[in-house]
C-alpha cells in the first residue's frame, strides 16, 4: 500500500509541566500515527526556536503559532509526499523554513511532523519503530542502553539557582537492560527510605525529572546519599555515578557560582577532580558553560582521559557546533535531543557525526516530557550506549523505560546492552 501522506492535523496538547506543546496527527492510507514534542527548562541559547505564542494565555506559553504553522505551510507541502522518505521530508521542512534557527515555522512545528513521519515510516515498512530508526541511520546494531537515572534534581528542575541540576547513578555492571533497571530501581527506593528517615517526608517530594528534591545544598553530602543507597540496595562496585552541572545556568560574567562560593573555569575544573577522587564518577554533563570553549579543551585536556564529558547546551545536537567541538577536543560524548535540532535527519546526522569520532552518544528526554516514548526506539535504533530519561518515576519518564523493556523483551536473546 502507498506510504503517502494523506494529511497532517496539528494541535495544542500538555507538557509534564503543564505548559502547552505540539502534537501531530499524520494519516496514510494504511495508518494514523502521530508524535508530541518535548520541551526543556534550562535550555541552551544556541537550539533551535520553539515557537511560543507570548501574550497572557498560558503566561505567553501557546503553541498556537506553531499549530498553525504545521496546519497550514507544512501541511500543504508535506501531504502527498511517502512517508518512508524521511530525509526528503526532513529536506522539505528545512527549505520551507529556510532560517538557521528554525525561526520562521518554529522547531517545535517542525518536530512534530518528522517525528509522526517516522513512525508512519515504519509502519509501511512493516518494522517496529527502533529497526526503521536503525535502518535509515544505517546503523550497524540495535542496542539496549545503560539507562543514565536522574536520581537527585537540582537547579531550574527543582526550581533552584547556582546549583549542579542532577545526579545520576549509572548502573554499568550488568548483563541486560533490565537487570540495570532493576537495579536502579532499588537504589531509588533505598534513597527514598534513606532521605525520608534522616530528613522527613518532605525531602522525598520530586523535581521535573523525578528525581527526589532535598533541600541538601552540599553536591558531596547529596552524593554519599547516594552512594549510600546503593550500598544498602546491595549494587556496590556496579553501579557509577554521573553529574549533569548544567553550568550554563550558573555562570555569568566570565565566572560560575555554585551556592555562595565563585570559581573560574580551572577552578571549577578542580572541583570536578576532587569529586571525580572522592566517588565513583564517570561522567559529567556540560561541566563548563556553552559557549566558554576554552574552559571546555581545559576540562577535557585534565579529566577528558578518565570521565565522560557531554557536551549538552554546548552542541546543542548541532553539526556545525560538534564539528567545532570535534576539532577543538572540547568534550567526549554527545547529548542528543530531537527538539534541540528539530527534525529526526538531523538528530541522525548529528549522531553519526559523534560515532565516526568514536565519541559516545546519550539519547535523552528533556525536563518537560510527554507520553511520547519515541526517543526510546530512537535510543535503541541509532545502537547508542547510553540513554538519559530521567528517574524510575512519573509517567513521562517511565513510559521510555516500559518501551525499552518491550523492546527488550521483543528481541529475546538478540538483545544487545551497553558499549
Ligand atoms: C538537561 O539539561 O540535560 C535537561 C534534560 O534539561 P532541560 O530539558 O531542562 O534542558
Ligand atoms: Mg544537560
Amino acid at each position: 500500500m502507498s506510504g503517502k501522506i494523506l494529511s497532517i492535523r496539528a494541535l495544542e496538547v500538555l507538557d509534564s509541566r503543564g505548559n502547552p506543546t505540539v502534537k501531530c496527527v499524520l494519516k496514510t492510507p494504511k495508518c494514523t500515527v502521530s508524535a508530541i514534542v518535548p520541551s526543556g527548562a534550562s535550555t541552551g541559547k544556541h537550539e533551535a526556536l520553539e515557537l511560543r505564542d507570548g501574550g497572557r494565555r498560558y503566561g505567553g506559553k501557546g503553541v498556537r503559532k506553531a499549530v498553525a504553522n504545521a496546519n497550514t505551510a507544512l501541511s500543504k507541502a508535506i501531504t502527498g509526499m511517502d512517508c518512508t522518505d524521511q530525509e526528503a521530508i526532513d529536506l522539505v521542512m528545512l527549505e520551507l523554513d529556510g532560517t538557521t534557527h528554525k525561526s520562521k515555522l518554529g522547531a517545535n512545528a517542525m518536530l512534530a511532523v518528522s517525528l509522526a513521519a517516522c513512525r508512519a515510516g515504519a509502519v509501511h515498512k512493516g518494522v517496529p519503530l527502533y529497526e526503521y530508526i536503525r535502518s535509515i541511520s544505517e546503523s550497524e546494531t540495535i542496542r539496549l542502553p545503560i539507562p543514565q537515572l536522574n536520581i537527585i534534581n537540582s537547579g531550574k528542575h527543582a526550581g533552584l539557582e547556582n546549583d549542579i541540576q542532577e545526579h545520576m547513578i549509572f548502573p554499568m555492571g550488568f548483563k541486560s537492560f533490565s537487570e540495570a533497571m532493576r537495579a536502579g530501581v532499588e537504589t531509588y527506593h533505598q534513597l527514598k527510605a534513606i532521605l525520608r528517615k534522616k530528613y522527613g517526608a518532605q525531602a522525598t517530594l520530586l523535581g521535573d525529572e523525578g528525581g527526589f528534591a532535598p533541600p541538601i545544598a552540599d553536591v558531596n553530602e547529596r552524593l554519599t546519599l547516594i552512594m549510600d543507597a546503593i550500598s544498602q540496595a546491595g549494587y556496590g562496585k556496579k553501579i557509577k555515578l554521573g553529574l549533569d552541572c548544567a553550568s550554563s545556568e550558573f555562570f555569568k560574567n566570565g565566572t560560575y557560582t555554585l551556592g555562595k562560593k565563585s570559581y573560574a573555569s580551572a577552578e571549577l575544573i578542580d572541583v570536578y577532580r576532587q569529586l571525580s577522587k572522592a566517588y565513583p564518577l564517570v561522567s559529567i554533563e556540560d561541566g563548563m558553560a556553552e559557549d566558554d570553549w576554552e574552559g571546555w579543551a581545559f576540562l577535557t585536556k585534565q579529566l577528558g582521559n578518565r570521565l565522560q564529558l557531554v557536551g549538552d547546551d554546548l552542541l546543542v545536537t548541532n553539526e556545525a557546533r560538534i564539528k567545532r567541538a570535534i576539532q577543538e577536543k572540547s568534550c567526549n560524548a554527545l547529548l542528543l535531543k530531537v527538539n534541540q535540532i528539530g527534525t529526526v535527519t538531523e538528530s541522525i546526522e548529528a549522531a553519526n557525526l559523534c560515532v565516526a569520532e568514536k565519541w559516545n552518544v546519550v539519547v535523552s528526554h528533556r525536563s518537560g516530557e510527554t507520553e511520547d516514548d519515541f526517543i526510546a526506539d530512537l535510543v535503541a535504533g541509532l545502537g547508542a550506549s547510553q540513554s538519559k530519561f530521567g528517574a524510575p518515576a512519573r509517567s513521562d519518564r517511565v513510559a521510555k523505560y516500559n518501551r525499552l523493556l518491550e523492546i527488550e523483551q521483543e528481541l529475546g536473546r538478540k538483545a544487545k546492552f551497553g558499549n
